[in-house]
Protein backbone atom coordinates (compact mmCIF):
# COMPACT_ATOMS: atom_id res chain seq x y z
CA UNK A 1 0.00 0.00 0.00
CA UNK A 2 0.87 3.54 -1.04
CA UNK A 3 1.82 5.51 1.94
CA UNK A 4 1.53 9.28 2.36
CA UNK A 5 2.61 11.91 5.18
CA UNK A 6 0.54 14.15 6.36
CA UNK A 7 1.97 17.73 6.39
CA UNK A 8 -0.14 18.66 9.70
CA UNK A 9 0.89 16.10 12.05
CA UNK A 10 3.95 14.70 10.17
CA UNK A 11 2.59 11.07 11.09
CA UNK A 12 2.50 8.35 8.07
CA UNK A 13 -0.50 6.86 6.73
CA UNK A 14 -2.09 5.01 3.91
CA UNK A 15 -2.89 6.81 0.67
CA UNK A 16 -6.04 5.00 0.89
CA UNK A 17 -7.07 6.50 4.51
CA UNK A 18 -5.84 10.22 3.68
CA UNK A 19 -8.20 13.13 2.26
CA UNK A 20 -5.93 15.10 -0.43
CA UNK A 21 -6.04 18.96 -0.27
CA UNK A 22 -4.30 21.00 -2.91
CA UNK A 23 -1.32 18.48 -3.46
CA UNK A 24 -1.07 17.18 -0.53
CA UNK A 25 -2.57 13.78 1.72
CA UNK A 26 -3.89 14.82 5.28
CA UNK A 27 -6.08 12.51 8.13
CA UNK A 28 -9.25 13.63 7.93
CA UNK A 29 -9.08 15.08 11.28
CA UNK A 30 -5.90 16.79 10.90
CA UNK A 31 -7.46 18.80 7.78
CA UNK A 32 -10.24 20.12 9.66
CA UNK A 33 -7.98 21.24 12.53
CA UNK A 34 -5.52 23.06 9.71
CA UNK A 35 -8.64 24.81 8.30
CA UNK A 36 -10.27 26.00 11.30
CA UNK A 37 -6.73 27.08 12.32
CA UNK A 38 -6.67 29.02 8.83
CA UNK A 39 -10.17 30.57 9.35
CA UNK A 40 -9.80 31.89 12.74
CA UNK A 41 -6.06 33.39 11.82
CA UNK A 42 -8.04 35.05 8.59
CA UNK A 43 -10.87 36.40 10.77
CA UNK A 44 -8.08 37.97 13.16
CA UNK A 45 -5.84 39.57 9.86
CA UNK A 46 -9.57 41.12 8.94
CA UNK A 47 -10.17 42.23 12.38
CA UNK A 48 -6.82 44.13 12.29
CA UNK A 49 -6.61 45.29 8.68
CA UNK A 50 -10.42 47.30 9.90
CA UNK A 51 -8.47 48.39 13.24
CA UNK A 52 -5.43 49.62 11.25
CA UNK A 53 -7.62 51.78 8.93
CA UNK A 54 -10.05 53.04 12.23
CA UNK A 55 -6.69 54.37 13.15
CA UNK A 56 -5.25 56.16 10.33
CA UNK A 57 -8.75 57.51 10.36
CA UNK A 58 -8.34 58.99 13.51
CA UNK A 59 -5.24 60.21 13.18
CA UNK A 60 -5.74 61.67 10.08
CA UNK A 61 -9.48 63.03 10.26
CA UNK A 62 -9.99 63.81 13.82
CA UNK A 63 -6.55 64.14 16.01
CA UNK A 64 -4.54 66.02 13.32
CA UNK A 65 -6.93 67.17 11.04
CA UNK A 66 -5.63 66.41 8.12
CA UNK A 67 -2.26 68.13 9.04
CA UNK A 68 0.24 65.74 9.21
CA UNK A 69 2.54 63.25 7.74
CA UNK A 70 1.18 60.32 7.67
CA UNK A 71 4.23 58.42 6.74
CA UNK A 72 6.06 59.31 9.88
CA UNK A 73 2.89 58.61 12.18
CA UNK A 74 2.83 54.96 10.56
CA UNK A 75 6.78 54.58 11.32
CA UNK A 76 5.76 54.90 14.57
CA UNK A 77 2.85 53.13 14.84
CA UNK A 78 4.64 49.92 13.28
CA UNK A 79 7.52 50.78 15.83
CA UNK A 80 5.32 50.74 19.10
CA UNK A 81 3.53 47.16 17.45
CA UNK A 82 6.88 45.59 17.34
CA UNK A 83 8.09 46.92 20.09
CA UNK A 84 5.54 47.12 22.46
CA UNK A 85 2.89 44.59 20.98
CA UNK A 86 -0.08 46.98 21.00
CA UNK A 87 -2.77 46.61 18.85
CA UNK A 88 -4.31 49.12 16.52
CA UNK A 89 -7.43 49.50 18.62
CA UNK A 90 -5.34 49.88 21.56
CA UNK A 91 -3.03 53.04 20.31
CA UNK A 92 -6.58 54.71 18.95
CA UNK A 93 -8.07 54.24 21.94
CA UNK A 94 -5.15 54.89 24.53
CA UNK A 95 -4.63 58.50 22.06
CA UNK A 96 -8.44 59.27 22.91
CA UNK A 97 -8.01 58.60 26.42
CA UNK A 98 -4.81 61.13 26.41
CA UNK A 99 -6.42 63.51 24.34
CA UNK A 100 -10.51 63.66 24.06
CA UNK A 101 -10.81 62.65 27.59
CA UNK A 102 -8.12 64.18 29.50
CA UNK A 103 -7.93 66.80 27.36
CA UNK A 104 -4.37 67.08 26.92
CA UNK A 105 -2.32 69.28 24.47
CA UNK A 106 -1.29 68.04 20.82
CA UNK A 107 2.87 68.43 20.92
CA UNK A 108 3.66 69.53 17.42
CA UNK A 109 6.70 67.53 16.35
CA UNK A 110 6.15 64.80 18.96
CA UNK A 111 3.74 62.56 16.43
CA UNK A 112 2.47 59.76 18.65
CA UNK A 113 5.64 58.72 20.83
CA UNK A 114 3.04 59.16 23.67
CA UNK A 115 1.45 56.21 23.65
CA UNK A 116 3.73 53.90 25.50
CA UNK A 117 3.30 56.08 28.47
CA UNK A 118 -0.37 56.38 28.29
CA UNK A 119 -0.94 52.70 27.55
CA UNK A 120 -1.18 51.26 30.91
CA UNK A 121 -3.66 54.10 32.15
CA UNK A 122 -6.03 54.32 29.03
CA UNK A 123 -6.49 50.49 29.49
CA UNK A 124 -7.44 50.93 32.85
CA UNK A 125 -9.59 53.50 32.56
CA UNK A 126 -11.53 51.83 29.52
CA UNK A 127 -11.74 48.42 31.85
CA UNK A 128 -13.32 50.37 34.72
CA UNK A 129 -15.28 52.08 32.16
CA UNK A 130 -16.73 48.24 30.85
CA UNK A 131 -17.20 47.39 34.33
CA UNK A 132 -19.32 50.62 35.05
CA UNK A 133 -21.14 49.93 31.69
CA UNK A 134 -21.90 45.98 32.50
CA UNK A 135 -23.06 46.95 36.12
CA UNK A 136 -25.46 49.94 34.81
CA UNK A 137 -26.86 47.64 32.30
CA UNK A 138 -27.99 44.61 34.70
CA UNK A 139 -28.94 46.63 37.38
CA UNK A 140 -31.84 48.63 38.49
CA UNK A 141 -32.21 49.82 41.65
CA UNK A 142 -35.34 48.92 43.12
CA UNK A 143 -37.71 50.90 45.28
CA UNK A 144 -35.95 50.87 48.52
CA UNK A 145 -39.31 51.02 50.44
CA UNK A 146 -40.72 47.76 48.41
CA UNK A 147 -38.04 46.35 49.43
CA UNK A 148 -37.57 46.80 52.36
CA UNK A 149 -41.20 45.20 53.09
CA UNK A 150 -40.43 42.29 51.37
CA UNK A 151 -37.76 41.94 53.66
CA UNK A 152 -39.19 42.65 57.17
CA UNK A 153 -41.98 39.90 55.84
CA UNK A 154 -39.80 37.37 55.60
CA UNK A 155 -36.63 35.69 57.14
CA UNK A 156 -33.62 36.60 54.90
CA UNK A 157 -32.78 33.16 53.67
CA UNK A 158 -36.24 32.45 52.46
CA UNK A 159 -36.25 35.11 50.36
CA UNK A 160 -36.71 34.14 46.88
CA UNK A 161 -34.62 35.65 44.19
CA UNK A 162 -36.23 39.20 43.82
CA UNK A 163 -37.39 39.78 40.26
CA UNK A 164 -36.80 43.72 39.96
CA UNK A 165 -38.78 44.38 37.28
CA UNK A 166 -42.34 42.79 39.58
CA UNK A 167 -41.93 45.22 42.31
ZN1 LIG B 1 -2.28 14.08 10.37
Amino acid sequence: MAKVKCPFCKQQMNKEESVKFGARYYHQDCLEVKQKKEGSKQALEEKEKAELKDLKDYLWFELYNQKVQMSFLMKQVKNMREEHGFRYKGMELALRYHYQIKGEKLQEGHGIGIIPYIYEEAKQYYALLLENKKHAETFTEPSTKKVTVAISNRKKEELPVIDIESL
